[in-house]
């Protein structure tokens, strides 16, 4: 059955139509059992629209409109129009910039300057990017006996399903979506039960593009319900993960007892800055700034943990205070605004500042500067996912590579120095998945597995076919 809209009121009054059910072949429906969930402003603690609520039963009619999308008409499109369609896409998200960028800021929080040029934008960026790679997907001829005539074929692995976190709503799926239907595959979205709303205005967005029926469907849901449902589903033939650590470990194992569906996983990180004694100190404070309280520290590869040489660790401390200090914490709407409110309520060496709520109303909390840290305490290992740096000196080289490495995690990491040497020493010793900043994203250890972005991307949606031909009869 036909789902319902709502009409949505933005703090300067405008309003935003946004349909609230399941996206499944085109159309937004109600769910089998007909339940909803609500999803939440954190700047105030209120809801802000009631959206459908996906059970295993949806998760089916769902796998079996994506698959018989993909046998009966995706998989005879080509990759000129497939392009032509994520290009058209792009065009419709950047003409709607100023609407879903306002949705975002409602429904995650993220001030608006980081949702228009960051979420919004390199999402247009992204669908364009992969728009270009949709024709340009090919085998090889293998050289072999003279006698048989063998390539392959790069073909698409059919139905992936997609499961993204709330901490850059639109973006997330780009990064998913794209390539996938780039390679070929149609796909099965779940966002992030805390922010739903983004998802569902870009489904309709795929709908007003002219994607066929099938090819994107957006199912709205909880972890453990829709999530655990498509990782355990026989007939979903992929499942591209971003999100926890745990929830990582639980699709790997629903992967293993189920279809063996491909698995590929970018998780949490614990992220060193390291800072020498030779870096221009004021543009090093300014990006171990921006590495931490970017989007509140809610991005997997913040610079969460800072190592400054011995030397210069005062001068550093003081002027990184001074500007952390200067951070403006408030309406996510107002353009000064350089913090607003973390996703949901949060839990909370030597407390340099912060570490408290702010405000009484939503979900905000100071800027938060530990010093004087060591590798053994908790905040130098779990991932806080917030606005908190943990600042510790060294003197040596060797010393901060050995210090860097001591978490389980290694999905990024940068460096501060003018001598390119050390530079480039450190960028090949680091095992993190990016040595800032260039595409591919993904982590070693247990940062992860797969690369998101780039031509590296494509390899994780298609699967190679050989092919051999005999040319005589023998
Ligand atoms: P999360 O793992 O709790 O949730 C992510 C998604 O998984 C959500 O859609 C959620 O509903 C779903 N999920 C939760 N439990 C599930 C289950 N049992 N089965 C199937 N799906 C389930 O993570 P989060 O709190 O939304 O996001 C924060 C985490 O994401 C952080 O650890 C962060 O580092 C990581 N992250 C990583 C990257 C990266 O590229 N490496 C990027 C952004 C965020």
């Amino acid at each position: 059955m036909e789902s319902k809209s709502e009409l949505i009121t933005l703090p300067n009054g405008k309003t935003i139509k946004v349909e609230t059910g399941l996206f499944i072949n085109n159309a937004f429906v109600e769910s089998v059992d007909k339940k909803c969930f609500e999803t939440i402003n954190p700047s105030t603690g209120k809801a802000i629209a009631t959206v459908s609520e996906a059970s295993s039963k949806d998760v089916d009619l769902t796998v079996e409109a994506a698959t018989n999308a993909f046998y009966n008409v995706w998989r005879f499109v080509d990759g000129k129009e497939r392009g032509r369609l994520l290009n058209k896409l792009a065009d419709l998200i950047e003409r709607d910039t100023e609407e879903l960028a306002a949705l975002e800021t409602l429904d995650n929080g993220q001030t608006i300057s980081t949702a228009k040029f960051i979420d919004i934008g390199h999402s247009i960026d992204c669908y364009r990017y992969f728009a270009g790679w949709a024709d340009k997907i090919h085998g090889k001829v293998i050289e072999t006996d003279p006698s048989k005539f063998a390539y392959t074929r790069h073909e698409p692995l059919g139905v992936c399903a997609a499961i993204i976190p709330w901490n850059f709503p639109i973006l997330m799926q780009a990064w998913k979506m794209a390539p996938a239907l780039a390679c070929g595959n149609t796909v099965i979205l779940k966002p992030s039960e805390m922010t739903p709303l983004g998802a569902l205005k870009v489904a309709a967005l795929c709908k007003e593009a002219g994607f066929p029926e099938g090819v994107v469907n957006v199912l709205n849901g909880y972890g453990p319900i829709t999530g655990a449902a498509i990782a355990k589903h026989m007939k979903i033939d992929k499942i591209s993960f971003t999100g926890s650590n745990a929830t990582g470990r639980f699709l790997l194992k629903a992967a293993s007892e189920s279809n063996l569906k491909k698995v590929s996983l970018e998780l949490g990180g614990k992220s060193p800055n390291i800072i020498f004694a030779d870096a221009d100190l004021d543009q090093a404070v300014r990006w171990a700034h921006m590495g931490i309280f970017f989007n509140h520290g809610q991005c997997c590869s913040a610079g969460s943990r800072v190592y400054v040489q011995d030397s210069i660790y005062d001068e550093f401390l003081t002027k990184f205070k001074a500007m952390t200090e200067s951070n403006k914490i408030g309406d996510p709407f107002a353009a000064d605004t350089f913090q607003g409110p973390q996703i949901s309520q949060k839990e909370g060496a030597t407390l340099l500042m912060g570490g408290e709520r702010h405000g009484n109303e939503g979900y905000f909390i100071k800027p938060t500067v530990f010093t004087d840290t060591n590798e053994n305490m908790t905040i130098m290992q779990d991932e806080i996912f917030g606005p908190v740096v943990a600042i510790s000196k060294f003197s040596t080289m060797e010393e901060v590579i050995e210090k860097a490495h001591l978490t389980k995690y290694g999905l990024a990491a940068a460096v501060f120095t003018k001598d390119i040497t050390r530079a480039v020493k450190l960028s090949n010793e680091l095992r993190a998945g990016t040595v800032w900043d260039c595409e591919p994203f993904g982590g070693y250890k247990e940062s992860g597995m797969g690369r998101d972005l780039s031509k590296y991307a494509l390899d994780q949606y298609t699967q190679v076919k050989t092919v051999q031909i005999n040319l005589d009869s023998h």
